[in-house]
């Protein structure tokens, strides 16, 4: 047994997520990603004195949507609390957040086990947040920048229970939450832009024990690919200082990139003391019941319901249903294309390959694509029923479709693209094919069969590609083994 194979990985994660309202969690200033340095701002997010905060209801909203999505018990009495620490790009001194009362408790995000099996993440809370304002270090050699267009800009935090167990599983995690917020339009889920952050608790301890170990915070990872990297470096970092006998410091850490390590930022001993206290300028927020319904008949179908319905009922692959859900826009697409077509696999296959092609190369999304479901299935039903081929379907009607609201079936005929499966006009590509080379027929016919390929070229070519290549193929070796 190796070293690594002794100790088992516990890790948590603190997910923040930057919520798309209108404007600031407790103040009216735009919440805009990109403004012009420092010009978003207010003397609510400066911390002026004498100036009061607001609670901004949807932040509300988007964190009931969130808790209702992974089946949280969302809290009816709302308090928010300060937290205090200085820090320059913090002019107020505190932040106001959720302490004892977040607004969503329990429920859970799924992932997979190394097995493959669907395993359960226990959320423990999510609370609703500020974010701070930014301190820029990389853009003057000498001084760090300060941007406080970012304070006062609404999160929900998102606290899992210490169930994840590999680097893998906190990979999956993160896309899970990413997917979901995105689904439901309350963040862009953009980790390279900080509109999605996440901390990672880890510790490790021998296997077959009970006991966690001594857990290090990581931050600044700013991608799920850098979460793992970084949770694999860590538990390397930790196994090697135990198996030397040392001890775990409880500390936070910072993930470096560059070199794909982490360096201490503090020690525990020298931790902030938050100064937790009830924020005094804002009412408790009361949820009623009714309002939780209401929310709840806005929620959009979910990633999870949607990879249930697609591969039962659809019988798609889990494959193809993973690509297919990866966003909502594509997914809801697909599915009421499936209204119109019952071949689902072929369906997929057009939204994976043709569509998806489009759109990345003309860097559009799906509410940009102009071919409707409808359309499109009367495309995925002309090529079904051999009318046209594959080839022909992708290269030439798709594109066709895409200036026009014409079906399928007259784009096609109308530019003469049906696929020709009448043996006549076939058999004389064929002859004009095998007439063309009769030196290779004579090859062929000693048992070089691959060159059949070389013949059916000939005939898509001599057909304009037109000629159904099953029946041509069929036509073409009965003509050859004459
Ligand atoms: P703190 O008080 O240091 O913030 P919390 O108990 O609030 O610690 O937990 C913060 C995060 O750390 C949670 O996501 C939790 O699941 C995770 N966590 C707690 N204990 C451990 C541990 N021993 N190893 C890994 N993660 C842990
Ligand atoms: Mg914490």
């Amino acid at each position: 047994m190796s070293v690594r194979e002794k100790y088992e990985v516990v890790i948590g994660l603190e997910v923040h997520a930057q919520l798309l309202t209108k404007t600031k969690a407790y103040s009216s200033e735009e919440n805009i990603y990109g403004a012009t340095p420092n010009t978003k701002t207010s003397v609510i997010s400066l911390g002026h004195p004498g100036t009061l905060p607001r609670s901004n209801e949807k932040v509300i909203e988007y964190a009931v949507k969130l808790g209702l999505a992974v089946g949280s018990n969302i809290r009816e009495r709302n308090e928010y609390a300060r937290k205090n620490y200085f820090y320059a790009d913090l002019p107020k001194g505190y932040q106001i957040t959720q302490d004892t009362t977040p607004i969503c408790n329990g429920g859970t995000i799924q992932i997979k086990d190394n097995k493959g099996k669907a395993k359960q993440i226990a959320i423990t809370r999510i609370h609703m947040e500020e974010d701070a304002g930014k301190s820029i270090h990389d853009l003057d050699p000498f001084n760090t920048l300060i941007d406080l267009n970012r304070a006062g800009v609404p999160l929900v935090e998102v606290v899992s229970e210490p169930d994840i167990r590999s680097s893998d599983e906190a990979y999956q995690y993160i896309n899970e939450v990413r997917k979901l917020v995105r689904y439901l339009d309350i963040c862009d889920g953009n980790m390279e832009e900080g509109s999605l952050r996440c901390d990672a608790n880890v510790s490790v301890m021998l296997k077959g024990t009970t006991e966690f170990g001594t857990k290090v915070e990581v931050k600044n990872m700013n991608s799920s690919r850098n979460v793992k990297r970084a949770i694999e470096f860590e538990t390397e970092r930790q196994i090697e200082v135990l198996e030397k006998g040392g001890i775990v410091n409880h500390e936070t850490r910072s993930f470096n990139a560059a070199n794909n390590t982490t360096i201490s930022m503090r020690h525990k001993e020298e931790a902030n003391d938050y100064r937790y206290f009830s924020e005094p300028d804002l009412q408790p927020v009361i949820v009623t019941k009714n309002y939780i319904n209401e929310v709840r008949k806005t929620l959009p179908p979910l990633p999870n319901e949607l990879f249930e319905r697609f591969t039962t009922e659809f019988g798609l692959s889990e494959y193809d249903t993973n690509i297919l859900i990866d966003e909502k826009g594509i997914a809801l697409y697909f599915n009421e294309l499936c209204e119109y077509t019952k071949n689902y696999k072929s369906a997929a296959n057009f939204i994976n390959g043709s569509v998806k092609s489009y759109l990345n190369e003309n860097a559009v999304t799906i509410a940009d694509f102009s071919i409707s479901p409808e359309q499109l299935a009367s495309l995925i039903t002309i090529v079904d029923n051999g009318k046209v081929s594959n080839t022909i379907a992708g290269s030439k009607v798709f594109p066709a479709m895409l200036n026009s609201n014409d079906t399928a079936d007259k784009i096609a005929t109308e530019n003469n693209w049906i696929q020709e499966s009448d043996s006549d006009s076939l058999s004389d590509y064929i002859k004009q094919a095998i007439a063309k080379y009769p030196e290779k027929v004579a090859e062929y016919k000693l048992g070089k069969k691959g060159l059949i390929g070389l013949f059916m070229g000939e005939v898509m070519k001599l057909s304009k590609g037109k000629a159904d290549p099953k029946l041509a193929n069929q036509l073409l070796r009965t003509e050859l083994e004459k």
